[in-house]
């Protein structure tokens, strides 16, 4: 039995460098609240748990007596600009770690919102870093995710300004950019999926094909997770597991290869924990 592992697997750039600066905070004993939690994967968030690091919803979660010597951290999906003016007002301290990309699209809508542009954005309307990405137009954005959202909303001829979930499916985003651009006069279109999307999606689409059965680890909430493991099933059997408890003797009985991928939020212990099993317990699986 063959074991591969996707190129582009795990943690990407803008979740290390989140992760860095929590770790760092956090040796230089702060005391740190993460507004939502840290990455999307319950293992990591355990871990900071019991290094004393706590989640908060919304900063009007924290008390006057707490307010004072916090650091609150904004995880790499961002936040709303109205985060930045509670905080601001309160005196809260932020340590912002929004990814430069998903900054990149808040900057954008903000000034073509600005000079009077419609926003659409293209992803998960209930998704953090969507969520975020309009509180910098106003929250004015309309959001949809697929070709039948395009009849739905009410499309005026202003100019229009598009730009995408940085997670956001390749394939769709072109299919309903084709179909906004053909209803619109003036259509700014922006692909605003991540390099590291990219890539990972077109790596898993190529081994995919290649192995009998996929194996996709990460947080069952991750979207980016969540969409690599679509993509898979669209050319193999594929399960979708958290750690390597999920991992079922059944679903990989007569398998004789494997791919493995991880979502961006998946920390390399849990994706090297997993082939670890495969490799000792194979015997027994296959
Ligand atoms: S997936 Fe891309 S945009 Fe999102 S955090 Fe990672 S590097 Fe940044």
């Amino acid at each position: 039995m063959k074991i591969r592992v996707a190129e582009h697997s795990g943690y990407c750039y803008g979740v290390k460098r989140a992760v860095t600066l929590l770790e760092n905070l956090i040796e230089e004993k702060n005391r740190v609240y993460t507004l939502g939690p840290i990455i999307h994967n319950q293992q990591v968030t355990d871990y900071y748990h019991e290094k004393g690091v706590l989640i908060i919803d919304k900063i009007a979660d924290l008390s006057d007596n707490e307010i004072d010597g916090a650091l609150v951290v904004i995880r790499s999906h961002g936040a709303p600009k109205s985060v930045y003016e509670e905080a601001e007002s309160k005196g809260v301290m932020l340590k912002d770690a929004t990814c430069p990309y998903v900054k990149k699209i808040q900057n954008t809508v903000s000034t073509y919102a600005s000079k009077g542009y419609n926003i659409i954005i293209v992803g998960d309307s209930k998704h953090p870093e969507v969520i975020g990405i309009n509180g910098w137009c106003d929250n004015q954005a309309k959001i949809i995710k697929t070709i039948d959202d395009v009849e739905l909303i009410a499309l005026d001829q202003r100019p229009t300004c598009v730009v995408a979930q940085t997670t956001f499916n390749i394939n769709l985003w072109k299919a309903i950019s084709e179909q906004l651009e053909s209803k619109l006069d003036d259509c700014v279109l922006i692909n605003t999926i991540c390099l590291a999307t990219e890539q990972r999606q077109q790596a898993v689409i190529a081994l995919a094909s290649e192995v009998d059965l996929m194996i996709v680890v990460g947080g069952k909430h991750s979207s980016n997770t969540i969409k690599l493991a679509e993509l898979c099933a669209l050319q193999t059997r594929t399960i979708h597991i958290e750690t390597k408890d999920d991992l079922n003797g059944e679903a990989l009985k007569g398998t004789r290869s494997i791919g493995i991928t991880a979502g961006a939020s998946t920390p390399d212990w849990i994706i090297q924990s997993v082939i670890l099993k495969i490799e000792n317990e194979g015997e027994v699986f296959f």
